[in-house]
């Protein structure tokens, strides 16, 4: 509750301007970084039509939980913004930019990589050595360069974000079930509690049938509160998977963007419509993970 009331100060001081700006220069603005489960690390990101104020202030906060997290480079999904928004600080080589672009790739080289997303993770990725590659600068221009070594191996990294890929994506299947499976075990059990009945992390398609089935209640919901599911279909179809993973998983419906606690009774407020919804679509025009809307 009280972690509540603090993120809606936060929002309410982020989104008013002259006080943003205040805000902005008395500290470091670190966002949450989300973690793997959560919808926006598998949506594709929105292209950026031009670096306006509010691009720049996504990048100066991204700039700040990149350093705050030891990263060497960070894309908008990561703090929750479905934006092709990204930052590179590696190999000598800074970029804070938009609208990534490889243009040509060079040989195949095997370098470890990590994600904040999937904390302790860290696994071999085959990427090119050397790139040719094309963004927008933080000014607005278009900008066409080479990079090479661990600058372009951050450069794909963070550009692979905004399409809804993560870097366990590119190792074999198997890899990436045993990686998720520890991943979820650290994460989320309890072992006391009928919430620890897991099933190993479910795949794509298990996880696709599942939300199929759910759709039909998820839409009856939206009718008889008066909302509408987001029109915007990725958004609307990654989170519904969300809650499809969690239903797989924990065996209940619990929100994608809030990981459980394992204790069943505190996770209720989780479960979706969550508790808050009603409150946040009322107020915000949406629920926190931007599934149900107000109706216009
Ligand atoms: S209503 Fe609540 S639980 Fe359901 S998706 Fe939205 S934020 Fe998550």
């Amino acid at each position: 509750m009280i972690r509540r009331i603090i993120m809606h100060l936060h929002t309410y001081v982020y989104e008013t301007k002259t006080l943003k700006r205040f805000h902005r220069v008395q500290k470091d603005m670190i966002r949450e970084i989300r973690k793997y489960g959560d919808p926006v690390l598998f949506a594709k990101a929105e292209t950026i039509d031009r670096i306006g104020q509010d691009e720049l202030d996504i990048l100066s906060d991204m700039w700040d939980t990149m350093l705050h997290n030891k990263c060497v480079g960070l894309s908008a999904p990561q703090i929750g913004i479905s934006k092709r928004l990204f930052i590179v600080n590696a190999g000598g080589v800074t970029i804070k930019g938009a609208n990534p672009e490889v243009l040509k790739e060079g040989t195949l080289i095997e370098d470890t990589e990590g994600s904040p997303c999937i904390p302790g993770v860290h696994k071999p990725v085959r990427r090119p050595g050397k790139i040719t590659c094309r963004y927008l600068d933080e000014s607005g221009e278009i900008v066409k360069t080479e990079l090479k070594g661990v600058a372009a191996r951050a450069f794909l990294h963070e550009k692979d974000h905004h399409d809804g890929i993560l870097f366990i994506d590119h190792l074999k299947p198997i890899q990436k079930r045993l990686i998720l499976k520890s991943f979820a075990n650290q994460t989320l059990i309890n072992h006391d509690d009928e919430l620890s009945i897991m099933t190993p992390t479910p795949t794509r398609e298990e996880i696709q049938e599942v939300a199929k089935k759910i759709r039909p209640s998820i839409e009856k919901i939206a009718i008889k509160n008066g909302w509408i599911l987001n029109e915007n279909k990725d958004i609307a179809d990654s989170t519904i998977e969300g809650l499809a993973r969690n239903k797989l998983i924990h065996g209940k419906r619990f929100c994608p963007c809030r990981i459980p606690t394992g204790d069943a009774e505190a996770d209720k407020i989780y479960l979706c419509p969550c508790r808050d919804a009603a409150v946040d679509i009322e107020t915000e025009g949406h629920c926190h993970c931007y599934l149900y809307m107000k109706k216009q």
